[in-house]
C-alpha cells in the first residue's frame, strides 16, 4: 500500500541529503547565517570528530543557536561568532572546511531590515569558494519572495554561472510553478581543484 505524501515538498530535504553525504571524519562545517539555530543543530549532528563554526550579525540569533545546541546535548566543538560573513574568522582557515551553509534572508520573527544583502553575500560566497576543500559543498537557500532576496538570487545565479565547469558543479533546485518559493543552490568544488 503506497502512502500519499509529497515526495519533494521542500528544498530542505534535498539540502539535508547532500549535507549528510558530503561530511566525513574530521571535516569542519560553517553555518554562515545561524539565525535560530535549526540548521546549526542538523549540521552539528552530522559532525564526525570535526567542528562547527557559526556566524550571525545578531546576538539574539547566536543566543537562540547556543540554546538549541546546548539543549540537544551535542558534544562537539562549536564556535559561534557575532560578525558578518563578509569575511570568515581566522579559525576557519585552520581547519578543513567541507561544507558551508547559507540560509539567506532575515531572522524569522525578527527585524526584517537585518536581512542578508546582495553585495556582502556575493563577497562572502567568493571567500567561501576559496575556503572550501576540494570535494566540498556550498549550500545556499535563497528567498526570492522578498525584494532583496529576489535580487540576491539573481545576482548569485549570474555570478555562479561563470564558474568553470571543470572546477565546479553548480545546481539550482527550484519549483517552476512556485517561482517565489525558497530555492536551493548547491555548488561543489571539484576533487581535482588545485
Ligand atoms: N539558518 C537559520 C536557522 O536555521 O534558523 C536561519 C537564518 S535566517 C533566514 C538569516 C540570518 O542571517 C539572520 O539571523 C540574520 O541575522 C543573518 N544575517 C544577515 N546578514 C548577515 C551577515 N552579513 N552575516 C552573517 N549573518 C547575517
Amino acid at each position: 500500500m503506497h502512502q500519499h505524501f509529497p515526495l519533494f515538498n521542500s528544498h530542505l530535504d534535498l539540502a539535508h541529503h547532500y549535507w549528510k553525504r558530503v561530511i566525513g571524519e574530521g571535516d569542519w562545517i560553517i553555518d554562515a547565517t545561524c539565525g535560530n539555530g535549526h540548521d546549526s543543530l542538523i549540521l552539528a549532528i552530522l559532525l564526525q570528530n570535526g567542528g562547527l563554526i557559526g556566524l550571525d550579525i545578531q546576538q539574539k540569533a547566536l543566543e537562540s543557536t547556543r540554546l538549541r545546541l546546548n539543549s540537544s546535548g551535542i558534544n562537539a566543538p562549536i564556535y559561534l561568532f557575532q560578525q558578518s560573513h563578509v569575511s570568515f574568522p581566522a579559525l576557519a582557515y585552520e581547519h578543513p572546511i567541507r561544507l558551508i551553509v547559507y540560509n539567506l534572508g532575515y531572522l524569522p520573527g525578527g527585524d526584517k531590515s537585518l536581512t542578508t544583502q546582495t553585495d556582502t553575500t556575493l563577497t562572502s560566497i567568493n571567500a567561501a569558494l576559496q575556503l572550501l576543500e576540494p570535494g566540498g559543498l556550498l549550500s545556499i537557500t535563497c528567498y526570492p519572495g522578498h525584494e532583496e532576496g529576489g535580487k540576491e538570487q539573481e545576482a548569485l545565479i549570474s555570478q555562479l554561472s561563470q564558474l568553470k565547469s571543470s572546477d565546479w558543479n553548480v545546481c539550482h533546485h527550484t519549483f517552476p510553478h512556485r517561482i517565489l518559493a525558497p530555492s536551493l543552490l548547491l555548488i561543489q568544488k571539484s576533487c581535482k581543484y588545485k
